[in-house]
């Protein structure tokens, strides 16, 4: 019998180490240098963090996302998500752990397709935290359908010139360099004739024209760029992987990014969770606790349920990841994943902080934050509607039509075989007797 839930001993200690060094050491850097994680260490933070990370590379868990030959320790993908359930509290921690998004993306791309050369002039940097990278594909016009990209790219000499515009490049504004898809081939398909450029950010004609923030964010903390690539000449051997190849690429990117992000998504709902089990324990209305109401107690065993089944199907897809080493065959829970992502953490957010009355909604509290990840895991790597399109297709590979008039569940039918089954097995008993 091989289903099992528990955690190995050893692996057990990581974890418990890690949740005590993310609360008293990594959760300080979140509230005192919010919105400093993607940008590159100064004279005040080098000194804090860089110490913090050899701690992480001591206790083995840097960069726990990639295997031995990228100087990960090839834990797998299920170690990971229980590893991201910590490292999710804490918008710094993927930092200090060598695990952030998009840079563990961009690295499996280019450990994938990358040359020898182009490893060792973006990968290493990347892999030992030097540098940070972004990924570049939405456009202005167009994010989740690719059909109407228009950023191209054509050979020049033995170079490669870009034309066009990015929207919502993440971290440009601070990376060393960015990872853009181009249209090489206009005369094929998209899917067939994109291509995939490694170019670093200083090159002349990369022109950044607006830092877009989040919402609630202030203007200047803007980290998704809009960029023109204005005619940009790269070098005829910035092309990643082959002409043609982009979306095979981003495939092996995205499938590994969305279950990150839902793993992490475990953690802001079962901080939600915590935050409310307090709440409810501690506030008194009209001559009870909140946690005697039948409302309140509905709504934390739904918060319980809802994250409970969400937390098993992520760790079971990281199991299959790990088992099957074959993304495609996993698409339809990574797709499943992806799309319960936005909506846990919406209602799990959302119970908490209502419970919390008018803090919650204040700044005083951090669910404002918490609160934006549902629409933002609505649309980041696919919008759900996608996503789920992807699972209704991949669930229906398993069924086919009825092969009559009526569906095979049709009562008279089905009591009509009945009849007929039990009248063969009657005859048979009779013959035996
Ligand atoms: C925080 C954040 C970080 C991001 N970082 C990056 C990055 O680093 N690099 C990058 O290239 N991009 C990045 N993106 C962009 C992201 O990939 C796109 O937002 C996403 O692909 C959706 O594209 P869009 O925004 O153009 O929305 P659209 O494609 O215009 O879709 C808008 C809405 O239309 C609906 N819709 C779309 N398709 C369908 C459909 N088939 N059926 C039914 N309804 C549909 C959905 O409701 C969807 O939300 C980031 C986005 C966010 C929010």
């Amino acid at each position: 019998m091989a289903w099992d839930f528990s955690t190995e001993p050893e692996f057990q200690e990581k974890l418990d180490w890690t949740r005590e060094f993310v609360r008293e050491r990594v959760e300080p850097l979140d509230l005192l240098y919010p919105h400093r994680q993607f940008h590159p260490l100064d004279d005040e933070l080098r000194p804090i963090v860089d110490p913090m990370k050899q701690e992480v590379r001591d206790h083995e868990l840097w960069a726990a996302h990639l295997g031995p030959e990228l100087g990960g320790k090839g834990y797998g993908q299920l170690k990971l998500a229980l590893l991201n359930e910590i490292l999710g509290l804490s918008s710094w921690a993927p930092i200090v752990f060598g695990t952030q998004a998009p840079d563990t993306g961009n690295a499996e791309i280019i450990a994938h397709y990358g040359t020898e050369e182009q490893k060792e002039k973006y990968l290493l940097p990347l892999l030992n935290g030097e540098v940070f990278s972004c990924y570049s594909m939405t456009e202005p016009q167009a994010g989740s359908d690719p059909k109407q990209f228009t950023c191209r790219a054509w050979r020049d000499g033995d170079d490669w010139v870009i034309d066009g515009w990015k929207f919502f490049s993440s971290n440009a504004r601070t990376s060393a360099f960015l990872i853009v898809m181009a249209i090489t081939d206009p005369d094929v398909s998209v899917y067939q004739g994109a291509s995939m450029f490694l170019v670093p950010t200083d090159t002349p004609g990369v022109e950044m024209v607006r830092h877009v923030g989040l919402a609630g964010e202030d203007e200047d903390e803007g980290m998704h760029a809009l960029i023109h690539y204005n005619e940009v000449r790269v070098p005829g051997d910035s092309l990643l992987g082959g002409e043609g190849q982009a979306f095979a690429i981003a495939q092996t990117r995205l499938g590994g990014g969305r279950v990150h992000h839902a793993m992490r998504s475990v953690a802001t709902c079962q901080k939600a969770l915590d935050l409310f089990c307090e709440r409810v324990l501690s506030r008194e209305t009209q001559g009870s606790l909140l946690a005697r109401k039948e409302f309140m107690q509905g709504d934390i065993a739904d918060s319980y349920a809802e994250l409970a089944q969400f937390r098993l199907l992520v760790l079971y897809t990281a199991w299959e990841i790990d088992h099957y080493k074959d993304y495609q065959r996993t698409r339809k829970n990574i797709a499943a994943i992806k799309m319960l992502t936005p909506k846990v953490v919406h209602d799990a957010v959302w119970r908490s902080m209502h419970a919390h009355g008018a803090l919650g909604v204040s700044n005083e509290m951090p669910f404002g934050g918490m609160w934006m990840m549902a629409p933002i895991m609505s649309v980041v790597d696919g919008p759900t509607e996608v996503h789920k399109v992807t699972v209704a297709r991949e669930v229906l590979k398993d069924y086919e039509a009825a092969p009559g008039l009526w569906p095979t569940a049709h009562l008279p039918a089905q009591r009509e075989l009945a009849r007929e089954r039990l009248a063969v097995w009657t005859e048979h008993l009779v013959g035996n007797s």
